[in-house]
């Protein structure tokens, strides 16, 4: 059996990572700007500032696209499977699977929310699924 490639939870992102453990999204907030940032970077890409501190943010936002990958580029992610771009509230992009919706269903701006699933005994992925009560 072969397992699907899991992200490394060692770097620069770890808290991002133990995070997702406790159900919780949590980025870096610039200390003097406010600016809120993902991935983890050393400097705040608008004012410079090394000062940071990691902060729990609002798991929600709108899908901004999608596309849906029918080739197999990984032996262990069985096609098709869907990827989202999804925009938080709080201004962070990032990539993740919807869960609960046909890829046929997506539309741009559709709210989301995430989920937080335990793949291995360390690693929590992020995904989102349509915020509940949403109606297309
Ligand atoms: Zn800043």
């Amino acid at each position: 059996m072969t397992t699907r490639p899991l992200p490394s939870i060692e770097g620069l992102d770890k808290p991002f990572w133990q995070a997702l453990r406790q159900g919780e999204v949590r980025v870096q907030q610039c200390g003097d700007c406010g600016m809120h940032r993902f991935p983890a970077t050393r400097f705040c890409a608008r004012c410079r500032s090394e000062t940071f501190e990691w902060v729990a943010v609002e798991p929600t936002g709108v899908v901004e696209t999608w596309c849906v990958f029918h080739r197999p580029y990984f032996e262990a992610l069985t096609v098709p499977y869907t990827v989202i771009q999804v925009r938080l509230k709080c201004g962070i992009r990032l990539f993740s699977n919807p869960v609960e919706v046909e890829a046929g269903a997506l539309r741009i701006n559709m709210p989301v929310e995430a989920v937080f699933e335990d793949i291995t005994p360390e690693v929590t992925l992020l995904k989102f699924r349509p915020t509940k009560g949403h109606v297309q």
